[in-house]
């Protein structure tokens, strides 16, 4: 049996970050999604999300959602100073530890 290697790594923790988005039918309106990742339950607070458990204001945030993983993405690079301040180098938000079998 091959053994499992557990290392850390890190990942941008932008899925779980709550994004505000203006309603394009109110402009008075502003919902509140999250992305949502492998640790995060995707949400929104619009009527369409709470009916049909998923709208489009959660699709463009999947949709831009940054979501770099040191290990299975290689660029861009991460540098030092990434790891030690725990900056994604993608998109300049906060980077997760995690732990990730090889
Ligand atoms: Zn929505
Ligand atoms: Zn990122």
């Amino acid at each position: 049996m091959p053994e499992l290697d557990i290392v850390t790594a890190f990942q941008c923790d932008e899925g779980s970050r709550p994004i505000k988005v203006r309603s394009s039918s109110d402009p008075d309106k502003v919902y509140t999604v999250v992305p949502g990742d492998e640790e995060t339950e995707p949400s929104c607070t619009c009527r369409g999300y709470r009916f049909r458990g998923t709208c489009k204001h959660l699709k463009e945030a999947i949709r831009h959602r940054c979501g770099w993983h040191s290990i299975y993405d290689g660029s861009p690079a991460m540098t030092d100073v990434h790891k030690t301040r725990k900056i994604c180098p993608r998109c300049g938000g906060r980077l997760r530890v995690v732990r990730v079998g090889v």
